[in-house]
């Protein structure tokens, strides 16, 4: 396995699980799974509605809780600060823990400066190793850095080949901000899977298209969070330590880029309405 070092030192395996769109019912089974091909760090959600069968699969493990790095993520509510305190004190319940690895601001919008102040408050309580922040682009990113106390020590947005975020990235480095993806195969869409560039280059290799896909992010120094529910598939995508890309291919890959999201901006006033939807 390979780490990043947080800005707080706090260190995060470079390749995680995620358990997004698994259901509750099949979680514990998913995570415990995961864990036991070797996986690490498991990143959920409070809404994923699945964090219960994270903390069940973590407990039943026998691993050490410290040597499972978790994530999960503050929704945002309308009641703001007093809402967003409570549900990490909840969510440390769900969990079955005392702590959390490291806790992000699910989304960019409502009162995330308040959400953000109650992550803030946690992390000094202890409740939380580090915190951070997801689906910020540079203007609210930057914008939350000038304007609170902690900088956030994670950014976990979509990127994928088709979504490199190379323009967003130097920001990220510049605040000394860790880049995490999600969705590292684009959940699947633009016949991500037999993707002919990405299908040549993995024949070379010897490995898959999934593989080749999580390598090129890992050797851009981004964290990875692949999400199946397939046992066989999660072996898979454990398994890309073992290789490199050459430059060349780096390059060709970078090429895929296509420089916006292949699910949803985040900064359109459409996108906007949409999420003041889910927290009416
Ligand atoms: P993803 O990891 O890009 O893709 C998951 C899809 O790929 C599933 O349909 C899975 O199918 C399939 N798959 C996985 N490995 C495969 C393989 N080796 N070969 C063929 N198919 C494979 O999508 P994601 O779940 O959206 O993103 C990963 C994680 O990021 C999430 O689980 C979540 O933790 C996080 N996330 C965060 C946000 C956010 O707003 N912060 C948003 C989305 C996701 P099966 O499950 O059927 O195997």
């Amino acid at each position: 396995m390979e780490y990043v070092t947080l800005h707080n030192g706090v260190r995060m395996p470079q390749l995680g699980f995620g358990v997004y769109q698994t259901p509750p019912e099949e979680t514990q089974r998913c995570v415990s799974d995961a864990l036991e091909i070797g996986y690490r760090h498991i990143d959920t959600a409070q809404a994923y509605n699945n964090e219960e069968g994270v903390g069940a699969a973590v407990k039943t493990s026998g691993i050490d809780r410290q040597d499972i790095f978790l994530t999960s993520k503050v929704w945002f509510y309308k009641e703001g600060y007093t809402a967003a305190r409570a549900s990490i004190d909840e969510s440390l319940k769900r969990l079955d823990t005392d702590y959390i690895d490291l806790m992000l601001v699910h989304q960019p919008f409502g009162d995330y400066y308040s959400t953000y102040r109650a992550l803030e408050e946690a992390y000094e309580a202890g409740k939380l190793r580090a915190i951070g922040v997801s689906n910020f682009y540079p203007d609210r990113l930057v914008d939350l850095c000038e304007f609170t106390h902690i900088t956030p020590m994670v950014n976990q947005v979509e990127t994928h080949v088709f979504f490199q975020q190379q323009e967003a990235r130097p920001f990220m480095d510049q605040l000394g901000i860790i880049h995490e993806s999600w969705g590292p195969f684009a959940e699947g869409i633009n016949d991500f899977f037999t993707n002919p560039t990405l299908s040549g280059i993995a024949e070379k290799y010897g490995k898959t298209v999934a593989q080749v896909a999580l390598r090129y992010l890992i050797e851009r120094g981004v964290v990875v969070i692949p999400k199946s529910t397939h046992k066989e598939r999660m072996a898979e995508n454990f398994n890309v330590f073992d290789f490199q890309l050459s430059d060349a291919d780096k390059e060709t890959i970078a090429l895929l880029d296509t420089h916006h999201s292949v699910f949803l901006d985040h900064r359109t006033g459409e996108t906007a309405q949409r999420f003041a939807g889910f927290a009416r």
